[in-house]
């Protein structure tokens, strides 16, 4: 059977859905349908047949874009689309493409045009949930959480390699990967320079410090960078906005350990089984996006009446004081950070 998979949501949404494509792919050849953002993250995975590029904010935008992209959902052949991003958009360009069978949650927009309805478990993580689309109808899964996939190329190898070369960082020097933007104002914890700092302190002169994140988040990274400066460790290496998706991952696979914000990052550490400290703030991982990796640790402020205040978080904090992140201080996570490090079966590294 070929199926198609429409994901047009955040690149999160996207690698979550890695597992979802893995089950199907049992089945036969899988088609995904991505924005042009997130189709690179998909490069080289073997359960992928093709991906088709929907720009809906650009050259897509409108009815005329969706009919061209039914005609390229038609041309696969596909018998059955699983609507992984509930949009009324997504959902009419598989009717569109007349597609028989229609998958999606019973929760979505665009549910009128699906033709089965999967229950939206609330409960459980949204890889799951996501994988529970490829059910038959009347079965529940119980299987375990599911760990997505990803595939950097030798290329993106490479890219790392030389990027951690040029900061003179050799096959044994402990890496700590921080991640500290979000496309969310409050979603950013806004004590990683004090973590970095402090894991300077702790790490001895061998342990680095490397920033991902995209162009944006620069500034972020040279203010963790002059905190690490001022307290005498090692250079810190800034890679926002020098590697794509699948390089980041390809970093991300040589870190002792990542330290995130509820963002895009804790999903490529959860598919490359990194270590990962995830700092939850406005939003908790009880959505179902939580880490996946095998050793994670969750960082939050659990009595906090006001949390969860928003799906994303908001741009602003709406108390305005924002102690769901100002409480979470650097001490204690660099306490965490330690312990998930310290239960490595290699040498501790702090
Ligand atoms: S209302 Fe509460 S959860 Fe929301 S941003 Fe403010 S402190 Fe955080």
């Amino acid at each position: 059977m070929v199926s198609c998979v429409l994901q047009t949501a955040f690149l999160g949404d996207m690698i979550l859905t890695t597992p979802l494509i893995t089950r199907l792919a049992e089945d036969g050849p899988v088609h995904v349908v991505a924005t042009p953002a997130n189709a690179g993250i998909l490069l080289n995975h073997p359960a992928v047949a093709s991906v088709i590029v929907f720009d809906k904010r650009g050259r897509d935008r409108g009815v005329g874009g969706m009919r061209r992209v039914a005609r390229a959902v038609r041309a696969t052949g596909a018998s059955r689309a699983v609507l992984a991003q509930g949009s009324v958009r997504t959902a009419a360009i598989a009717w569109l493409a007349g597609v028989p069978e229609r998958v999606g949650f019973d929760t979505s927009p665009g549910r009128l045009l699906y033709s089965r309805r999967v229950p939206f478990d609330g409960a459980r993580h949204h890889a799951q949930r996501l994988w529970q689309l490829a059910s038959p109808p009347g079965t529940t899964h119980t299987a375990p959480p599911l760990r997505p996939s990803l595939f950097p190329s030798p290329a993106d190898v490479a890219l790392v390699d030389s990027l951690l070369r040029e900061h003179e960082v050799t096959a044994d020097t402990p890496l700590v990967a921080l991640a500290p933007g979000s496309v969310w104002a409050t979603k950013r914890w806004p004590f990683f320079d004090a973590l970095a700092a402090r894991l300077r302190e702790h790490a001895g002169a061998t342990c680095r410090v490397v920033v991902l994140g995209g162009p944006g988040d620069r500034a972020l990274a040279d203010t963790i960078a002059a905190a690490v400066a001022a307290a005498g460790g090692a250079p810190v290496i800034d890679a926002t906005g020098r590697l794509s998706l699948l390089a980041s991952a390809a970093l991300l696979a040589r870190c002792r350990v990542l330290v995130t914000n509820d963002s895009a990052p804790l999903h490529l550490a959860s598919a490359m089984n990194t270590p990962t400290v995830a700092l939850f703030g406005p939003t908790v991982p009880g959505f179902g996006f939580g880490p996946l990796a095998e050793r994670h640790r969750l960082v939050e402020h659990t009595d906090l009446p006001c949390r969860p205040c928003g799906a994303h978080g908001p741009m602003r904090c709406p108390l305005d004081h924002w102690r769901c992140m100002r409480d979470l201080d650097a001490v204690m996570v660099a306490d965490v950070v330690r312990a998930i490090v310290t239960d490595a079966p290699s040498t501790p590294v702090f």
